[in-house]
């Protein structure tokens, strides 16, 4: 039978790495139902042919020996003992019973990683709160994705990929693509090869931070202030586009005069650069 099955032929299928949101272009070498080889699509229009250490380690991922694949229980002495399916559902039904009939259904939280953002089980575990009546469930959505989301999608419609590689600066504001987007990283650094510049507002000294034209570091829970700080010199400086602005955005007026009950002593208090280098950041973004 092993023989019959070591002269299978390859296929390679073309497809996408499922990791993180970058979704880069993938092509799976698969023999006798295993992968045997991980590359990178040349001609996919936004990864191009990039994979991540993450994306590259797909095979050994996937077919890990030590991969959890059946339920494990925790014994009193801190080991562990592999029970079955049924056994585990049980449990959990007698444990969320207890908490539901104690402290009611609101006291349950669910929290999904990543990985099972988007999986098929999504709907699954959407269905599972509401007829439990907890309405408190959060992904890594809930702290990043949805804000943004949202935020672009009611000043442009729609929530843009940035043209990096094309971008004259690059700002990245509590971001460190390094490490959560390395295919947003590779981009970065290309447009850097290409001339771009790069300012990281972060109050860690990331990788980016340490490449970048520009670092500021603003003190924790101060970005707002920092934001501030830039509309008021890019409006007094008027490094603006005038002709765009008096088309197509409303409320300048209202901008104008709500940033007097924030002048920018009180701006320089928050943040451990010099005004002379928040300066320098705005005319760099308008350079
Ligand atoms: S950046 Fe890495 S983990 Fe994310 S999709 Fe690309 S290869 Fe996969």
């Amino acid at each position: 039978m092993e023989s019959v099955k070591s002269t299978r032929k390859i296929n390679n299928i073309t497809t996408v790495c499922g990791i993180c949101t970058a979704h880069c272009g993938l092509i799976l070498s698969i023999k006798d139902d295993k992968i045997i080889e991980v590359n990178g699509q040349k001609n996919h229009p936004v990864s191009k042919g990039y994979l991540c250490p993450k994306g590259k380690a797909l095979a050994s991922i996937i077919h890990a020996p030590d991969r959890l694949r059946h339920p494990l229980k925790k014994n009193k002495g801190g080991s562990w003992s592999e029970i079955s399916w049924d056994s585990a559902l049980d449990f959990l039904a007698d444990q969320l019973k207890n908490i539901k009939d104690q402290y009611g259904p609101q006291a349950l939280a669910v929290h999904v990683g990543y990985p099972g953002v988007g999986r098929e089980f999504t709907s699954y575990y959407n269905l599972f709160c509401q007829a439990f009546g907890t309405p408190n469930v959060s992904t890594p959505g809930s702290h990043c994705h949805f804000s943004k989301f949202l935020a672009a999608s009611v000043t442009i419609g729609t929530l843009p990929v940035p043209d990096f590689e094309n971008s004259r600066c690059i700002v990245l504001w509590g971001s460190n693509p390094t490490v959560t987007s390395p295919l947003a990283a590779n981009l970065i650094t290309k447009a850097r090869r290409n001339g771009g510049k790069l300012i990281v507002i972060d109050p860690r000294e990331t990788f980016m931070a340490k490449k970048a034209d520009l670092h500021l570091q603003p003190r924790p829970g101060t970005d707002g202030a920092l934001a501030l700080g830039f509309i008021q010199v890019i409006l007094k400086k008027k490094l603006y586009d005038s002709n765009f602005v008096n088309n197509w955005i409303i409320g300048l007026d209202y901008l104008v005069e709500y940033l007097k009950i924030y002048p920018p002593r009180k701006n320089r208090e928050n943040h451990r650069n010099s005004p002379k280098e928040n300066r320098k950041s705005c005319e760099t973004l308008w350079k």
